[in-house]
């Protein structure tokens, strides 16, 4: 029989589960707090349990965690950058950064991706499979018992599609949230898509206050479809339709994300049709010169374009950000460290 995934279990779950070996209340407390509170690896490190229970818990559960395989510090702006190696000997990425307000983590939602977004490195051999809640639970907990901080923000915007893993990042969010599990507000978490309008829908319905972070990219389909290969399922117009929805029904902010691209989607035109399609919508543009994957041609647009470019949406009343580049020095962008890694070992 194979073990049960306990640290995606919810509190109600892990309680049923553990009467059901006769275990009394108290218990569920005591262990879900050792899970979730102090993010323990192994069942042996919960101390205040007989050798025998932790025996027996052992027998039907695992710990779902994670190993840091390589950790890269920059020297430029302190951003930590994991690899983190699964139970299965998979690897996913994740980048703790830190801002005046807190520590900020990116997890990972999936090993690899199966998007295909032209400029990505995640996406390059495709997608391996999913995470579990308790995976992504874990990246949080390895930075903060490694660096010995506390994580305040969560994005969900390291490799991986969340809504391609729906599911597991549901029960994600119900977890990082809990009381008495990381506690984490709702307001602290950003979960970034490519464009799966269904599931926009869907998260709107949840009335979660979460940050939806949109990854765009460009104003149209037929620049859109040529960088993401997503937007010949959801077009441009359904997909701002379905966002334009959700901010009037959760009064949230969108923020969208346009990876600046040298020649591909930073003309003044560019600029002019993305001011029109976000008019009058409650959103922010996000913009992130493209980082430069060994195996693409991108190049990031130059500084005077970036601020072209700023100038005309803030001529249109758009609101925007040029994103700080951290941890440029240490690969921190999406995928580069896991496929240098899997390279190196003689993989794809
Ligand atoms: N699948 C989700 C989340 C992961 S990607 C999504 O598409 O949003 C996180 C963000 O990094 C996305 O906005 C993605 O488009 C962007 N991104 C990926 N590769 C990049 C690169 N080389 N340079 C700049 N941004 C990149």
């Amino acid at each position: 029989m194979s073990k049960v995934d306990i640290k995606s279990m919810t509190k109600d779950e892990l309680s049923f589960a553990l009467a059901e070996i006769n275990l009394p209340k108290f218990r569920t407390n005591q262990i879900f707090s050792w899970l979730h509170q102090k993010g323990v690896s192994s069942f042996d490190e919960m101390t205040n349990l007989s050798k025998s229970l932790r025996e027996q818990l052992d027998e039907k559960f695992v710990i779902r965690s994670c190993e840091i395989e390589t950790k890269r510090v920059s020297k430029e702006d302190s951003t930590v950058k994991y690899l983190f190696r699964l139970y299965d000997g998979e690897y996913v990425e994740s980048v703790l950064m830190k801002y005046k307000y807190g520590y900020s983590l990116c997890v990972s939602t999936q090993v690899g991706c199966r998007m295909g977004c032209k400029f990505c490195a995640s996406t390059l051999g495709g997608v391996i499979r999913n995470l579990s809640a308790s995976e992504i639970l874990s990246q949080i907990h390895m930075a903060q018992n490694d660096e010995n901080i506390r994580v305040s923000h969560v994005v969900l915007m390291g490799m991986g599609e969340p809504f391609d893993n729906f599911e597991n990042v549901k029960k994600f969010l119900y977890l990082v949230n809990c009381d008495d599990g990381l506690n984490l507000s709702m307001r602290n978490i950003s979960l970034s898509t490519c464009g799966i309008v269904p599931s926009i829908y869907e998260l709107m319905d949840m009335n979660l206050q979460l940050t939806l972070s949109v990854s765009l990219h460009a104003p149209n389909d037929n620049l859109r479809s040529s960088l993401m290969p997503i937007n010949k399922k959801y077009g441009v117009s359904e997909l701002i339709k379905a966002c334009r929805i959700y901010t009037e029904k959760t009064s949230r902010r969108i923020s969208f994300e346009y990876s600046m691209i040298s020649g591909v989607n930073d003309s003044d035109e560019c600029a002019e049709e993305l001011s029109k399609l976000l008019k009058g919508m409650l959103c922010h543009v996000n913009l992130i010169p493209v980082n430069n994957v060994r195996e693409n041609n991108y190049v990031r647009s130059d500084d005077n374009r970036l601020k072209k470019f700023v100038s005309i949406l803030e001529k249109n009343s758009i609101n925007v950000t040029v994103r700080r580049t951290l941890g440029k020095d240490i690969e921190a962008s999406c995928g580069q460290l896991r496929k240098k890694h899997i390279s190196a070992q003689g993989g794809n």
